[in-house]
């Protein structure tokens, strides 16, 4: 596909050519992923940041908020919690800390996670930018995949966006070494950021090919009011379906364009509408990661307005997105990783070269 014509399926208004638009992404994704949803348990471990994005609820300067860390056996037993109920895998996502002790204790959580699943769960992490040696304990200790979004392809949009002291390259660099260490590598943007274009989303889409990603994790951006970015912004239902439906065709046009990788339908889809993640689903995604933290923490990580499953239990949570999947006629891949397949193929093409 050309530069223009996704830029065209980006900026589509009309319901019924956006609709087809989703059934062919769909296709693609049944092609390469079958009618299949995998499961992430998503523990919150820290809202603890040293960065302070303009964008996210969680940053260092929201002096509102009273900082968390889970403890590691709490951790442990929230990713036990996904085992038995059949997840596959877990990921384990916080604000960035940088110190020994933060780097042994992750390590010591995912060796421990690792054990006491006999090895069957998969474990993804996404703590943010971390030095090489950081990353290289994490994989031996057991994880497999990264998550680090790179926000915005564009370096000098990323600079509006983010205090000067937040390095687009080093983030680049990150994803490039986590790749070296053999982890499967996920990234993403956030999409329908104030002052973001169609062709900077048309780039964003450019740098997951030429990144050579095996995940994608992006969504649409959802304001929060203690953030410089997000304050003043009305939530009417207008910008939620805007939102919702950017979010949407980024997603078809990711499948459409990447084909084997995993998409996850993020839970700012389901922020915006109920129904929001099946949406996902039903235009590319395959991936749906449900929270598992204990319900005690989730108001401390709410890096956007409307943050949903506040009050519900991982138990009823899990019932309800049972049904939900179903209900669109997709499966889920119980008690499997749920690896990235692009993972996979690449790995095959490298070994031929
Ligand atoms: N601190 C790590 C990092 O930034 O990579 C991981 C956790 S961070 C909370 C996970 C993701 O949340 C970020 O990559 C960002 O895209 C997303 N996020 C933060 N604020 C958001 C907002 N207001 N709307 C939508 N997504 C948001
Ligand atoms: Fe911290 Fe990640 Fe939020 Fe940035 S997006 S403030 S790094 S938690």
């Amino acid at each position: 596909m050309t530069d223009a014509e996704l830029r065209e399926l980006l900026e589509l208004t009309d319901p019924a050519e956006q609709k087809t638009l989703f059934a062919s992404a769909y296709a693609e994704k049944l092609r390469h992923t079958g009618p299949n949803v995998s499961l992430r348990g998503l523990i919150e471990i820290s809202n603890i940041c040293r960065k302070n994005c303009f964008y996210c609820g969680i940053r260092s300067g929201n002096r509102k908020l009273k900082r968390y860390r889970v403890g590691k056996e709490e951790i442990v037993a929230s990713a036990l919690w996904a085992y038995r109920h059949h997840y596959g895998s877990v990921v384990l996502q916080s604000g960035e800390t940088v110190s020994e002790e933060f780097t042994a204790f992750i390590e010591s959580a995912v060796r421990e996670i690792m054990e006491r699943s006999e090895g069957k769960l998969g474990i993804t992490l996404c703590c943010g930018e971390q030095e090489s040696r950081v990353y290289e304990r994490w994989r031996k200790a057991g994880a497999r995949r990264y998550l680090l979004r790179i926000e915005t392809s564009d370096p000098e949009f990323y600079g509006k966006l983010h205090p000067a002291d937040h390095n687009f390259q080093a983030r680049v660099n990150c994803l490039r070494r986590l790749r070296e260490l053999d982890y499967q590598v996920g990234s993403g943007v956030m999409i329908g950021l104030p002052g973001q274009t169609t062709d900077q989303l048309v780039r964003d889409l450019r740098f997951f090919e030429e990144s050579d990603l095996d995940m994608i994790g992006m969504g649409p951006y959802i304001p929060h009011e203690d953030t410089p970015l997000g304050r003043g912004i009305e939530m009417t239902q207008e910008y939620r379906n805007g939102q919702l439906g950017k979010g949407l065709r980024m997603i078809a046009c990711t499948r459409l364009l990447l084909k084997d990788v995993n998409i996850a339908a993020t839970t700012a889809l389901q922020a915006l509408a109920d129904d929001g993640r099946e949406r996902g689903l039903l235009a590319g995604a395959n991936v749906i990661m449900p929270n598992v933290t204990d319900l005690s923490y989730r108001r401390r990580y709410q890096l956007y307005a409307d943050k949903p499953n506040l009050d519900e239990n991982s138990e009823e949570s899990r019932d309800d997105l049972i049904r939900r999947i179903h209900s669109i006629g997709e499966t889920i891949l119980w008690d499997q990783h749920g690896d990235s397949r692009h993972y996979f193929n690449r790995k095959q093409k490298e070994q031929k070269t």
